[in-house]
C-alpha cells in the first residue's frame, strides 16, 4: 500500500499547534462513527494508526501522520456527535472552517460518509468551507458492504450528481474498509494529489 510507511508526527489541539507549512497535506474529514478512521487504517495497512475505538466526538484533536518526503496525512475531528458540548463544538467548528479554507500546503481533501447517511448538514458545511478555494475532494461512501451492490451504485450516482452540482471539484467513490474495497480507487486519488 502507498501509505504504509506512515507514521505519527504530532497532534493539534487548536490553529496556533499547527505544524509549519513545509510541507503538502491531505486532511480527511467525517462525521462521528462514518468509518474515517477505519478507512485511515485501510489505507495505511496499519492497524490502530487511527484509534478505531475511540468515543465518538472525543478524539478532539488534528492528528498529522508523515509519509516522508514532506507530505502529510491529517486526521481531522469527527463532527456531528451529538454530546458534545456546545462551547466545545463552536471551538472545533471555528478551528475546522478556519483550517479547510486557510491552510495553503492542503491540497485535498478527503471526506467520509456513511453510504447509509450521505451528505449530511456538517457534510454540506465542511464543503461549504473548503470547496470556495477551488481545491479537490474526494468523497468516499464508506461501509458500502451494508448495501446491495445496486443500493449502493444508486447512492453513489445521486451523490456524484448533487455535489457535482452543487460544489464543483468533487469526485465520488464507494469504500469499505471490512471488504477493502475501493482501497486502489482511493490511493490513486489521494496520490495524484500528494506527488503531482
Ligand atoms: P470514525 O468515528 O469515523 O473514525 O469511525 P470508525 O472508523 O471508528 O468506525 C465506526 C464504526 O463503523 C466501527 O464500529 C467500525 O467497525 C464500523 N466500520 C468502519 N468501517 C466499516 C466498513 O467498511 N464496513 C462495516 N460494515 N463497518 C465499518
Amino acid at each position: 500500500p502507498l501509505f504504509q510507511n506512515a507514521t505519527f508526527f504530532i497532534s493539534a489541539h487548536k490553529l496556533s499547534d499547527l505544524p509549519a507549512q513545509t510541507g503538502i497535506e491531505v486532511a480527511f474529514a467525517g462525521r462521528s462513527n462514518a468509518g474515517k478512521s477505519s478507512a485511515l487504517n485501510t489505507l495505511a495497512n496499519h492497524n490502530r494508526l487511527a484509534y478505531v475505538s475511540k468515543q465518538p466526538g472525543r478524539t478532539q484533536l488534528i492528528n498529522f501522520f508523515a509519509l516522508g518526503d514532506e507530505r502529510f496525512l491529517v486526521d481531522l475531528p469527527g463532527y456531528g456527535y451529538a454530546k458534545v458540548p456546545e462551547a466545545m463544538r463552536r471551538h472545533w467548528q471555528m478551528t475546522l472552517s478556519s483550517y479547510l479554507s486557510q491552510r495553503d500546503c492542503l491540497c485535498g481533501l478527503v471526506l467520509v460518509m456513511d453510504i447509509r447517511h450521505p451528505l449530511t448538514p456538517l457534510d454540506r458545511q465542511m464543503l461549504d468551507w473548503f470547496c470556495p478555494s477551488g481545491r479537490p475532494v474526494h468523497i468516499l461512501l464508506s461501509k458500502s458492504d451494508k448495501l446491495s451492490r445496486s443500493a449502493a451504485m444508486l447512492v453513489l450516482q445521486s451523490v456524484r450528481k448533487e455535489v457535482t452540482q452543487g460544489w464543483g471539484n468533487c469526485t465520488v467513490q464507494l469504500f469499505s474498509s471490512l471488504k477493502k474495497q475501493g482501497v486502489e480507487e482511493a490511493e490513486t486519488i489521494i496520490s495524484q494529489w500528494l506527488y503531482p
